[in-house]
């Protein structure tokens, strides 16, 4: 009986090594910020999301643009699309994975980035409107990509992608799309992985 209890107990600790705890805030408590936090919640529930969460908390503002810093923030784009809006999820996560772990190596990843693609229209909406910015967002859409293809499969995570190249950030996402294996090794020398 005991052996019985320590296994189910076991395995109960077993299943719950997933997504950590979210500790979501609404900021005007609005019916759409509800039904963000529930789609969250959902995609937390169905997909495992440990690997992809550096920061567990997280803030919905109907009013804001998605951003990672100082506190990781989703707006209500995508409601209507699981996919995409995971996306939006892993995108502001793996800032904060470049911010936790890779913030030294910018210096050297930078000037690298740029004589790779010396072309990258970095205005709006091809880049983000910074060079610096843009140029390692070209790392984080790749950190995106991975996540995604680990989570959805090559073929909706590409259909993301293709999405987001005719949406925003069109020359960077273009870019990881149309280089990939030469971003893989770029990723590989910096050690830069979920
Ligand atoms: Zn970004």
């Amino acid at each position: 009986m005991k052996r019985i209890l320590f296994t189910i107990l076991m395995l109960t600790v077993w299943v719950s090594a997933k997504t950590p705890r979210l500790n979501i805030t609404l900021k005007h408590d609005s019916a759409g910020e509800q039904k963000r936090k529930e789609q969250i919640e959902r995609l937390a529930e169905k997909y495992d999301l440990a690997k992809y969460t550096i920061t567990p908390d997280i803030v919905i503002d109907q009013q804001a643009a998605n951003h990672s810093s100082p506190v990781l923030t989703q707006n209500l784009l995508f409601l209507d699309n699981d996919d995409r809006a995971l996306s939006a999820y892993v995108h502001e996560q793996a800032h904060w994975l470049m911010m936790e772990h890779h913030r030294r190596q910018v210096r050297e990843m930078l000037p690298e980035l740029i004589r790779l693609y010396p072309n990258i229209d970095i205005t709006r909406p091809h880049g983000d409107g910074y060079q610096g910015t843009s140029y390692m967002h070209l790392v984080v859409l790749m950190l995106e990509w991975h996540a995604l293809e680990d989570l959805l499969g090559a073929s909706r995570a590409r259909a993301v992608m293709e999405f987001k190249r005719q949406d925003h950030y069109k020359d960077l996402y273009a870019t990881v799309m149309d280089h990939r294996n030469e971003m893989e090794g770029f990723l590989k020398r910096y050690g830069v992985k979920w």
